[in-house]
């Protein structure tokens, strides 16, 4: 953040041709800006992993059943599981898939 050397306000970056520039609104007087400050960009971090959150695609027939109803088909039994969050402090989430009809549905704790 830069400010007016003349009067004193908050100058707005205005980007130029040959890079920054702080532009005072007030008095309009311009100062530029350290160029290779701007121009330096942060590395690109690589894509974390999407987290597989379900278990669709596995047989659930060892897991624990909860008796939770439905809130589909309002059968009152269901094949629960825990998943870990990826920060790891904000607590399992609670899954539980309807042995009736396979909805998939889920508790926070
Ligand atoms: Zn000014
Ligand atoms: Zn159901």
């Amino acid at each position: 953040m830069e400010f007016c050397s003349s009067c004193g306000k908050r100058m707005v970056l205005r980007r130029t041709k040959d890079g920054s520039v702080f532009v005072c609104p007030a008095c309009n007087c311009k100062k530029t800006t350290d160029s290779s400050a701007v121009k330096k960009v942060a590395p690109k971090k690589p894509r974390e992993k999407i987290v597989v959150i379900g278990k669709e695609d596995q047989d659930l027939k060892t897991n624990p059943t909860a008796k939770i109803k439905c809130p589909k088909c309002e059968n009152n039994l269901a094949y629960t599981w825990q998943v870990q969050t990826r920060s790891g402090d904000e607590g399992a989430t609670q899954f539980f898939r309807c042995t009736k009809c396979n909805h998939t549905f889920r508790l926070y704790t």
